[in-house]
């Protein structure tokens, strides 16, 4: 075979030519004889049996009937036309049923020439009627390739209204692998393929286009789901191989004094096995030679902010700068009055910017970073601006994560000469096979214990109609002391309708907890900076009992004494979403209560919700549920989701595909990291191949 053959533009197979060839183009993407070689089937069909015509069920399923069209008519119907076929053998007869492409379609049908239909029937009174069949004369289908297992290839409707049937997507197919011979190029070594026991490339591709079997198909499908998720993580993982070869990081090479002092002199508590842990990892990186970017993950409440303090203080110990990034003005200054109480009796130099920083405070805050008067410096994005310039800052944290875009992360970069290490926490439990995919060039900790002494946060869910049984609750919390959230939606697209439930719920709310018995808060985006902050200061400092809200206080907010979260309209919410808010309690000793509130009327996504916040407080439990219902470029967003964009592997279903993958991937590389050795070839090849057509992702810079 030519070893350009693949390279071929699809015009040139015989059957596609210059027309078929844009159509395909323009609505599946393809290009190229491999593109069509790499369009994988949906499904299959099982074409093992033909049915009479007096057999059929009005079942919807796809059935196979032998017979011939004696007659065509095109029957007018209030919208458009319908052309009609009958269809007969000899045990009765059936009708063959087009709402589209009629021209094209009564032009190739012939009659009285026997043809395989296939397709779904039903039942329109006493007649059985099959739209849109897959049909093949009788003696070509005899002919053809024989196939027990039907591929389903993905279709538009346009493809259909040009003719470009799945039958025609078949024949195609079948045209090229004869053209090819059916060889191609292995693309992973041998080794691999026996410890695997996988089939051949060209096994694969037979058999995942014409399978002949079952057992094959499950084996074809095996080794095209391994090869594609092998390839990606080859790609992540010399990717970061490379970064750690080519970008030196700064080396932080002394357990100094501060950090000392801290952990034997100031540490409010004993950290938990798993603080531990995560410092140890850390402390690795930044005594290596090269950069560090890793992800923090740790629940709600797990503790990361001290593990965040501690490395700060390796930086200040080895001479740098650090500073401690947070999405919102609330959080960060929660953040600075924490550190800052905690670093109390040390010599530690700490400040604040955020957008609203005086412009007076602010340029001398500009001052003491460029002279390196100031040691840590915590903020919102307001760091990142151009203006902000730091004397030397080795050390850059980035706390709730997927709040800031990789374009975020990579302006830090250039914070320093040499990039300082990059430490990304997120409370949003990442599931352990989308973090390989997504973060493949991440190192990853995970910090899985909560602090002891943490009573688990009771859930429930109640609907609308319970609510003065839930306000009774409530007064009771309340007459122990203790403190109330109720949250409710705000979502961009009906933003105006969500800000009036709040406003009726908030003066409900109101009616039915007096002043001046009661007093309440209330927090939204559209408050101002200053009053939002002094409706929070009043709930922290206890002198409100209820805080109402809108998901601003989503994130990070502490306040140890508030034991009751009560979601509004539960239903609405992601996961996720009800996740965080629920962190927000149960941060105290006491114990805690989460009620989700909802209508009677729900989807089955939002059952699945509901019942999995009242079943499990397990963050990494939340996260898979929730990539199950929502897919996972819905879960990462629109931005990483196209590098999800996999052609058959399915990175929730095939996780342990995934797995395997990665670690033949990575044991792979470091035996030959250069993919130099004789019996890497095929690999080389392949992956070159790849990238020259960036068929796999262009992974973010
Ligand atoms: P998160 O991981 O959500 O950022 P925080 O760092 O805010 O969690 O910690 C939550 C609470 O737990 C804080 O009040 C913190 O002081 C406390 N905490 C953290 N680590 C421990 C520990 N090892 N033992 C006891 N309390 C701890
Ligand atoms: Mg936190």
């Amino acid at each position: 075979m030519n070893p350009n053959f693949l390279q071929t533009p699809l015009a040139y197979l015989k059957g596609v030519g210059p027309n078929r060839a844009e159509t395909l183009k323009s609505e599946l993407g393809l290009e190229t004889f491999r593109d069509l070689l790499h369009l994988f089937p949906n499904r299959y069909l099982d074409r093992t049996s033909y049915y009479k015509v007096n057999q059929l069920q009005p079942s919807g399923a796809d059935v196979q009937v032998v017979g011939k069209i004696i007659h065509i008519k095109t029957v007018e119907q209030k919208r458009g036309k319908r052309l009609v076929a009958t269809f007969v053998d000899e045990t009765g007869q059936m009708e063959l049923v087009w709402f589209r492409g009629h021209k094209w379609i009564k032009e190739s049908l012939q009659i009285n020439e026997p043809y395989v239909v296939f397709g779904r029937v039903s039942k329109y009174g006493s007649v059985f009627s099959m739209p849109h069949p897959d049909m093949e004369l009788l003696s070509k289908h005899q002919q053809g390739l024989k196939i027990a297992m039907q591929p389903i290839y993905p279709s538009t409707e346009k493809l259909v209204n040009k003719g470009i049937t799945n039958r025609v997507v078949s024949q195609m197919l079948q045209q090229l692998l004869l053209e090819s011979g059916g060889q191609f190029a292995e693309s992973l070594p041998q080794s691999i393929l026996e410890e695997l026991r996988l089939i051949s490339k060209s096994d694969a591709l037979l058999n995942i286009h014409f399978p002949k079997n079952q057992e094959l198909l499950a084996k074809a499908q095996f080794r095209l789901k391994f090869e594609e998720l092998f390839f990606v993580q080859m790609q992540l993982i010399s990717k970061k191989m490379l970064r750690k070869q080519k970008i030196k990081g700064l080396p932080f090479e002394n357990v100094g004094e501060k950090f000392t002092d801290f952990f034997a002199n100031h540490l409010p508590f004993e950290l938990t096995d798993a603080q531990k842990r995560v410092i140890k990892e850390i402390r690795n990186d930044l005594g290596s030679n090269a950069q560090m970017n890793r992800l923090l993950q740790g629940d709600v409440g797990s503790g990361k902010t001290i593990v965040a303090l501690m490395c700060m203080l390796l930086a200040i110990d080895n001479g740098f700068q650090a500073c401690l990034m947070a999405p919102t003005e609330i959080l960060a200054t929660q953040h600075y009055n924490g550190l800052k109480e905690l670093l109390v009796h040390m010599d530690v130099k700490i400040a604040l910017l955020t957008g609203s920083t005086k412009k007076s405070e602010r340029t001398l805050l500009h001052n003491q970073l460029e002279n390196g008067n100031l040691n840590i410096l915590v903020g919102t994005h307001a760091v990142l601006e151009d203006k902000v310039q730091f004397k030397n800052l080795g050390l850059a944290i980035v706390d709730e994560q997927h709040r800031f875009g990789v374009a975020q992360r990579s302006k830090l970069w250039r914070k320093n000469e040499t990039p300082p290490h990059i430490l990304v926490m997120t409370a949003t439990p990442i599931p352990r096979t989308l973090a390989m995919s997504l973060y493949g060039d991440l190192d990853v900790s995970v910090i899985d214990e909560l602090p002891p002494g943490r009573k688990p946060v009771k859930t429930v869910h109640r609907f609308d109609s319970n609510r003065l049984k839930v306000f009774r609750f409530i007064k009771d919390e309340i007459k122990k002391g203790r403190q109330i959230y109720i949250v409710y939606p705000l979502i961009q697209e009906s933003e105006a309708m969500d800000y009036k439930d709040l406003m009726d719920g908030y003066e409900s709310i109101a009616r039915d907890f007096p002043q001046p018995e009661y007093q309440i808060s209330i927090v939204h985006g559209k408050m101002k900076p200053t009053d939002k902050d002094y409706e929070m200061e009043r709930f922290l400092k206890g002198e409100t009992q209820i805080m109402v809200a809108t998901t601003v206080i989503e994130v990070g907010v502490n306040v140890p004494n508030a034991s009751v979260m009560i979601i509004e309209s539960a239903e609405r919410f992601g996961l996720s979403q009800l996740h965080q808010l629920r962190g927000r309690v149960g941060r105290g000793a006491e114990q805690s209560y989460c009620i989700l509130m909802t209508g009677h009327k729900l989807s089955d996504d939002a059952k699945t919700r509901l019942q999995t916040m009242t079943g499990t407080n397990d963050g990494f439990e939340i996260a898979e549920v929730d990539l199950k219902l929502r897919g996972p470029g819905d879960l990462m967003g629109t931005q990483q989701s196209g590098m999800l964009n996999l052609k058959i592997a399915d990175i929730v279903k095939d996780n342990q595909i995934l797995k395997t993958a990665r670690y033949h991937a990575i044991q792979l590389l470091k035996n030959d990291p250069r993919l130099e050795k004789t019996k890497n070839r095929p690999v080389l090849n392949a992956y070159s191949k790849m990238m020259a057509n960036k068929t796999i992702w262009n992974y973010i810079s």
